[in-house]
């Protein structure tokens, strides 16, 4: 699996809870692709997102980050959203 540099850097980033819910992240997801496709090398990027929750009251938009999973499946872009890993500040 290649890893992007930002993404190295991201996860040298993360504390240890981070890290434990990324590494659950990464295990259901290997799991779930091995029991579909027979294993197989992915490049798994991840991506982050600023929300807006709509609300002209809020004086703390936009939240987030909020992460998301892009890989490919098959030639298909796939994505799978992976909440909030890490806590608004
Ligand atoms: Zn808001």
């Amino acid at each position: 699996m290649a890893l992007e540099r930002e993404l190295v850097d991201w996860v040298r980033e993360l504390d240890e809870h981070d890290l434990r819910q990324l590494q659950l992240l990464i295990r259901a997801h290997l799991e779930r692709q091995t029991g579909t496709s027979g294993g197989g090398e992915e490049k798994v990027s991840l991506r982050s997102q600023m929300v807006r929750c709509g609300k002209t009251e809020c004086t703390r938009c936009p939240h987030g980050p909020y992460w998301y999973a892009y890989w490919r499946e098959d030639g298909k872009r796939r994505s799978k959203y992976l909440g909030r890993l890490i806590e608004e500040g």
